[in-house]
């Protein structure tokens, strides 16, 4: 009986490896959309500029997402897009990362069409840190490392410190070498989104592109981290998208984006001049902000609220 119980097992086991095998194959004859022109040259990094000349971009032809975006971000400055959820500002990132091409327009990096550029050169050059970040079921090391792969220690190590990761590491008891779990499940999001800053920082890009990069960190990491992206993002051209305004106030340019197109520009003064939308943003952040700040300080301090504020203390 159990020589033949065993049969049963290989069996089984064999059946699901040949079509877990049949479903390998057929992901690997999936064409990619996107593919490299037969003459594509190296992208070649003088500057970079990058320029959006009256791009124009939908996912389904029914559906338009960007019309007619027109922008430049000059060597070495940061151009930030805020806007509505939805506006189309991580479509930027991930046409000029190139996941997909326009279909109206173009986009250039120093002069040079992204269409006839290898991926590979492209991808290069640029540093992403995306929203949500894909860590790989490896060690935390490994995973920052990933950004320069052959990276020595001590280079991982700084990246990790400065992108504020490298003491929470260092209070594991694996350290480094603590594994991350399937899509990095075991770290929380903030420490996710660190390791994926420690790794662009690594790569040491000449493009940065921050996708909400601090979007899942509280207001005081958010600010520590904010100060080495800054020094990160210094003498590089960055594209920084954020939903938090606060974070942009320092950009060169600021794009508010509302339905795919450009609805105002200018630097953080200029754009509260003007009044509109952004400035809309920015007064309801504001109040935002000032209630959760009250909030914090009740939490530090309830009996302080209680002497200031409540009836039972009079
Ligand atoms: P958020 O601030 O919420 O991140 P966003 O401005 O970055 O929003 P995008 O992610 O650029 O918005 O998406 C713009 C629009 O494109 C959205 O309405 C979204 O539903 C749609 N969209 C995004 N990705 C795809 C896709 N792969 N296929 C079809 N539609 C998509």
């Amino acid at each position: 009986y159990r020589p033949l119980n065993f049969i049963g097992f290989v069996y089984r086991e064999l059946r699901q490896g040949l079509t877990d095998i049949e479903e390998m194959f057929k992901l690997l004859d999936q064409a990619a959309e996107i593919q490299d022109k037969p003459d594509a040259r190296s992208l070649v990094v003088t500057g970079p500029v990058i320029r959006f000349d009256n791009v124009s971009f939908h996912y389904d032809p029914d559906r338009p997402i960007l019309k007619n975006v027109s922008f430049e971000v000059p060597a070495g400055k940061t151009v930030a897009i805020v806007g509505p959820t939805g506006a189309g500002k991580s479509t930027i990132s991930r046409l000029l990362y190139r996941f997909y091409d326009v279909t109206g327009g173009s986009i250039s990096i120093d002069g040079q069409d992204l269409r006839d550029v290898t991926q590979e050169s492209l991808r290069s050059a640029i540093g992403m840190v995306p929203q949500d970040t894909v860590l790989f079921n490896d060690t935390i090391g490994y995973n920052i490392e990933y950004g320069r792969p052959g990276a020595s220690t001590e280079d991982v190590r700084a990246a990790a410190a400065m992108a504020q990761v490298g003491p929470f590491i260092e209070t594991l008891p694996k350290g480094y070498d603590t594994p991350v779990g399937e899509r990095g499940l075991k770290l929380s999001g903030g420490e996710k989104q660190r390791v994926a800053i420690a790794r662009t920082i690594l790569k040491a890009p000449s493009i940065l592109i921050l996708d909400e990069a601090t979007s899942a960190l509280d207001t005081k990491t958010e600010r520590d981290i904010q100060s080495a992206l800054d020094v990160v993002s210094q003498n590089r051209t960055s594209v920084v998208i954020a939903h938090r305004l606060s974070t942009v106030v320092n950009a060169d340019e600021i794009l508010v984006l509302r339905d795919g197109a450009i609805a105002e520009r200018g630097n953080h003064t200029a754009l509260l001049q003007q009044d509109g939308l952004y400035a809309q943003m920015w007064n309801r952040q504001r109040e935002v902000s000032e209630a959760e700040e009250q909030l914090r300080r009740t939490a530090d301090d309830p009996e302080g609220f209680v002497r200031r504020g409540t009836p039972a203390a009079e």
